[in-house]
């Protein structure tokens, strides 16, 4: 459909469209570029145990400097690249990347990676990960892989493959963004997840509401009934995270430890933690 544009000139589309198209082509020349120069960076968030009093874990949180644009989030970019396909080799390099920056951790202190829906259908993905293990070498029980409940709209039978034999290897799975998304509470009886990861839009309104109380000991008596972790996420000050220790949740994430941070400031954080006693204590 023609379209005058009041300039004398014509368009054969939605101007709008038109340029949302173009957009989205040069995004995608953009991600392609990036991945075969390593145009990519991981940055990581604490994972705090509020049982174990302890710093446990980081999850590696993708970014994207555009070397134009700026910093690109992952919601900006990651959409595109699971549409495309290219996840599947961006998210190889992240977990080859998490694997090597978590092998040079001090302790035990495990790291968290996403993993796209497409990227955890591909056939190879237990192959990816154990190379990256073996390469890096990170212990399998030190590397979990976090998927969201989207997963399950896409085929049952191989998505419950890829988790036995990712757990066959000994990597721990979680499940993302628990509670917004499409899961059936039969899923979590057939899926064998080592970890609730409890969505922040449940945390948000903890200290207004009693509602949101009900729901986080709701989430976290049957998570121990099944003999699943949980872990909050965007916890943000020190009543939520009060709240959430009554309440019985095991472990949090949020900007009231620490934003997500890059690899260097992550081995200073770690430091800090340690303090004299050597505990990954949180200090303040
Ligand atoms: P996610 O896995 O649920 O990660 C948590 C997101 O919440 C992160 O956003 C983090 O910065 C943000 N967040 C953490 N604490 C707080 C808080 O206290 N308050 C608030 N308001 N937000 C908080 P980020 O880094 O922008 O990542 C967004 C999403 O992009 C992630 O959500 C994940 O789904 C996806 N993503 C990130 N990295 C990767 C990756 O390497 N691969 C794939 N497939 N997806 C990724
Ligand atoms: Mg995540
Ligand atoms: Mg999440
Ligand atoms: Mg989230």
């Amino acid at each position: 459909r023609a379209k005058h544009d009041g300039k004398g000139m014509f368009h054969f589309f939605e101007p709008s469209l038109d340029v949302q198209a173009r957009q989205r082509r040069e995004m995608e020349l953009d991600l392609r570029t990036a991945i075969r120069e390593g145009g990519f960076e991981l940055y990581f968030q604490p994972l705090y145990s509020l049982k174990e009093d302890r710093l446990k874990a980081f999850e590696a949180l993708i970014r994207w400097p555009h070397p134009e644009k700026g910093m690109i989030s992952p919601a900006d970019f990651i959409p595109l690249a699971e549409d495309t396909g290219l996840i599947v080799q961006i998210g190889e390099w992240v977990i080859r990347e998490a694997c090597h920056q978590a092998a040079s951790w001090p302790g035990d202190l495990s790291v968290a990676v996403n993993v796209s829906p497409k990227q955890f259908l591909s056939p190879n993905i237990a192959g990816v990960v154990m190379s990256a293990l073996a390469s890096s070498g990170l212990p399998a029980t030190r590397l979990e892989l976090e998927i969201t409940e989207s997963i399950f709209i896409s085929n049952v039978e191989k998505t419950l493959g890829a988790l036995h034999s990712l757990r066959a290897l000994g990597v721990r799975i979680a499940l993302d963004d628990f509670g917004t998304g499409y899961s059936s509470l039969s899923y979590l009886r057939s899926f064998p997840f080592d970890k609730l990861k409890i969505d922040q839009s449940f945390v948000r309104d903890l200290t207004q509401d009693a509602s949101a109380h009900a729901v986080i000991r709701a989430i976290t008596t049957l998570a121990d009934a099944l003999g699943m972790e949980t872990l909050a996420e965007g916890v943000e000050d020190e009543a939520q995270a009060e709240i959430l220790r009554k309440e019985g949740c095991r472990q949090i994430q949020g900007y009231w430890l620490s934003r997500p941070i890059d690899a260097r400031a992550t081995q200073q954080y770690i430091e800090r933690m340690r303090g004299e006693a050597g505990v990954l204590r949180r200090t303040a």
